[in-house]
């Protein structure tokens, strides 16, 4: 299942109930926008896609948007690309490893492999939740 992620509206909702947030219709539009796409793409082409679909948002309300599910946990950044997925994983107590193929771009996310990475559990230093790992490397076709 390479980067092809869904997130359903029940989950994006509790998760700004459990936040306090609010889903707008903005910040619906991008995550949903984010999750119909078959890899983890840039702010700017999802600007672009989204554009396609009626909406004139501009470049700043999509950063801020990507960084308010980020700071959720819902999306995550690539930072060596800087592309963007939705999150394939709800567990907080272990790292998120996504797995970025240098080959085809194509980014997974694994809960099975994740869950070897937990989060130091210690009195002096506590974790952000949500945090990435990225693994760089190729794909099996394109290994
Ligand atoms: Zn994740
Ligand atoms: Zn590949
Ligand atoms: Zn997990």
């Amino acid at each position: 299942m390479w980067g092809w992620l869904v997130i359903d509206t029940d989950k994006i909702l509790s998760k700004c109930a459990q936040f306090g947030k609010s889903a707008t219709q903005q910040r619906m539009a991008i995550i949903k926008e984010l999750s119909g796409s078959k890899n983890s793409i840039s702010a700017y082409d999802l600007l672009a896609q989204l554009k396609k679909q009626g909406h004139a948002f501009n470049i700043s309300t999509i950063y801020r948007v990507l960084d308010f599910w980020i700071e959720l946990g819902l999306i995550h950044k690539i930072e060596s690309n800087n592309t963007y997925l939705v999150c394939n994983d709800s567990h907080h107590n272990h790292f998120h490893v996504l797995f970025h193929c240098l080959g085809c771009e194509t980014v997974e996310e694994s809960c099975k492999l994740s869950k070897q990475a937990m989060l130091p559990n210690m009195q002096s230093f506590k974790p952000k939740e949500n945090q990435v790992i990225e693994l760089q490397g190729l794909c099996k076709n394109c290994s």
